[in-house]
C-alpha cells in the first residue's frame, strides 16, 4: 500500500479528478473522496477532533488536562532553559497553587535575555525551531523561537475559529494587512495562500493596510470576497468611508478583526455599512491566537485552554474577579524552544463568568488593550481612557479619525482627521464628548492632520499616554 501510493507510478496530483472548491483534496491515487490529506495536515485535524470534544468538557476536566501538560512543561523548561534552571521547583504538584507560585515573565526579560529563555535540548519531534517577531509598536520588537508542534497548534485552532463562525472554505477571501516588504499595494494587491488544511480553495486576495480607505474599498468591490480580514481600526475606517459615500459592498458575509482591541462602537458602525457581523480574535504574535469569540456571544471570547492558560491578576499579582479589568499573563503550554510562563504579554482584559453557549473554555468578557496605553491620572493611579465612538463624533461633525495623546498631567493633545476644518461651536462639542468619557479636568488642545500614522505594525492608536510612569 505505501507503495502504491509513494512509488514512481503514482500519478501526480494534477491527474487526478478535478478539484472542488470546499473539499478537501487527496493526496492518496485512487481516492478522490473522502480524501486523505498530506501528513502535516492530517496532524491539525488530528489536533482539531480532540478539540471538537474538550470545548465542551467542564472548568475543572480542563484544568486538570492543562496541568498534566504544565508538568511536562516545567520540567523540560527546568532541565534545559537557563532562565528556569534556579527559578523552577525541583518537584511539587503542579497546580493552580504552583503557577502562581512562579514570577511573572516580562515583555523587557524577553527582549534582553532571548538566548536565557531559549531551550538548548528542543526534542527533536517538535523541530524545526522558527523565529518570530511581535510588531511591538515602540521600542525593540520581541523575538523569540517557535517549535513546528507549537505552530502546528496555532493552525489547528484557528481551524476551530473557522468552524465556531461558519466559514465555507470554497467562497472567495480577502485580507487587508501589513506587509513589511511594501509589497501588496493597490490597485492590484496580490495573492496569498488558500485557506490552507488541505483544501482546494482560491487564493485569497490580500492588500498592503497601507492603500488608502478609498483604495481599498475599490479594491474590495472588485475582488467580491464573501470573508474580509484586517484591523479593528482599519475596518472602522471602511465603515466610516462607505457610509459617507453610500457604498455597499456585495457579497460580503462576515469581517474578521485581529491584532488590535475592538473600537467602542465597531460592530453596530460594520453591521450600518454593510449589513453583517464581524467576528474578533484575541492573538499576539508571541503566543499565537489566545481567545476567539463566542459562536452565540459577539461581546465574549473563549480562552484557547488547549494551548494555554490565561490568568487576569491586579497590581499585586492576586487574581482578579470577573469583571474586574487587570494584566493577561499567558503560559504557553506546547512551545518548548522558548517556554513562556505566565508571561506579561502587555495587555489588559476582564474575564467572565461560564458562557451559557455550554462550552467550558473560559471567558473573557473584554479585552481593554495595551497596558502602555492606559490614561494617568494626577494621583498617579491609571485607569482605561473611555472615548466617544466614531458615530457619536460623526454626528456633531465630519471626524474620520482622532488621536488623543496625553502630554502630562493635565493637557491631552487631540489630533482630528476631518473632511473640512470643525467650527469653533463644532469643535467645542467634540471636546465635551471626550470630556465627558474621560473626565472634565483634562485641558484638551485640538489640531489637525491629513491623516494619523500607522505604528510599525501597521496599527493605530486611538489613545496614546506619552507620561512616564
Ligand atoms: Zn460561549
Amino acid at each position: 500500500m505505501a507503495n502504491e501510493a509513494t512509488g514512481k507510478n503514482a500519478p501526480a496530483r494534477a491527474k487526478g479528478p478535478p478539484r472542488v472548491a470546499g473539499t478537501v483534496d487527496s493526496v492518496v491515487p485512487g481516492l478522490a473522496w473522502p480524501a486523505l490529506p498530506a501528513p502535516e495536515v492530517m496532524a491539525a485535524l488530528a489536533l482539531h477532533e480532540q478539540f471538537l470534544h474538550s470545548e465542551w468538557w467542564p472548568a475543572a476536566r480542563l484544568e486538570a488536562m492543562q496541568y498534566r501538560q504544565l508538568t511536562v512543561l516545567l520540567s523540560h523548561a527546568k532541565r534545559s532553559v537557563p532562565h528556569y534552571r534556579a527559578l523552577l521547583p525541583a518537584s511539587g504538584t503542579v497546580g493552580p497553587g504552583l503557577l502562581r507560585s512562579l514570577p511573572v515573565l516580562s515583555r523587557v526579560q524577553v527582549q534582553e535575555n532571548p538566548a536565557t529563555l531559549a531551550s538548548n535540548a528542543v526534542p527533536k519531534p517538535h523541530q524545526p525551531v522558527n523565529a518570530v517577531r511581535s510588531s511591538g509598536s515602540t521600542g525593540r520588537p520581541v523575538e523569540l523561537k517557535v517549535t513546528a508542534i507549537s505552530s502546528l497548534f496555532r493552525r489547528a485552532l484557528y481551524l476551530r475559529e473557522h468552524r465556531w463562525h461558519g466559514r465555507d472554505f470554497g467562497l472567495a477571501a480577502a485580507t487587508i494587512r501589513n506587509f513589511r516588504d511594501g509589497s501588496g499595494m493597490p490597485p492590484e494587491g496580490k495573492r496569498a495562500p488558500g485557506w490552507g488544511y488541505g483544501y482546494a480553495t482560491r487564493p485569497i486576495g490580500a492588500l498592503n493596510i497601507r492603500a488608502t480607505v478609498d483604495q481599498q474599498l475599490d479594491w474590495l468591490a472588485r475582488q467580491r470576497p464573501a470573508y474580509v480580514s484586517t484591523f479593528p481600526t482599519n475596518l472602522r475606517a471602511l465603515a466610516t468611508e462607505a457610509l459617507a459615500r453610500g457604498i455597499k459592498l456585495e457579497g460580503i458575509r462576515q469581517f474578521s478583526t485581529y491584532a488590535e482591541s475592538l473600537p467602542v462602537g465597531l460592530r453596530d458602525l460594520v453591521r450600518r455599512a454593510f449589513g453583517v457581523a464581524l467576528a474578533d480574535i484575541y492573538s499576539s504574535e508571541e503566543t499565537g491566537p489566545i481567545a476567539f469569540q463566542c459562536p452565540k456571544h459577539e461581546e465574549r471570547y473563549h480562552v484557547q485552554s488547549e494551548n494555554l492558560i490565561v490568568e487576569v491578576v491586579d497590581e499585586a499579582g492576586r487574581p482578579c474577579p470577573h469583571g474586574v479589568a487587570g494584566r493577561v499573563l499567558v503560559t504557553d503550554l506546547h512551545n518548548l524552544a522558548t517556554p513562556l510562563i505566565r508571561y506579561e504579554i502587555g495587555d489588559h482584559a476582564e474575564t467572565g463568568p461560564a458562557c451559557d453557549c455550554g462550552r467550558g473554555l473560559p471567558v473573557i468578557s473584554r479585552v481593554l488593550g495595551r497596558t502602555r496605553n492606559m490614561l494617568r491620572l494626577p494621583d498617579g493611579r491609571t485607569r482605561w481612557p473611555s472615548m466617544p465612538s466614531g458615530d457619536e463624533l460623526g454626528r456633531i461633525a465630519p471626524v474620520r479619525q482622532f488621536q488623543l495623546v496625553q502630554k502630562d498631567l493635565q493637557h491631552l493633545h487631540l489630533v482630528l482627521v476631518a473632511a473640512r476644518p470643525l467650527s469653533a461651536d463644532e469643535e467645542k462639542r467634540v471636546k465635551a464628548a471626550f470630556a465627558s468619557d474621560i473626565g472634565e479636568h483634562w485641558q484638551i488642545a485640538v489640531s489637525y492632520a491629513k491623516e494619523i500614522a500607522r505604528t510599525a505594525g501597521g496599527k493605530y492608536e486611538d489613545f496614546r499616554c506619552e507620561v512616564t510612569a
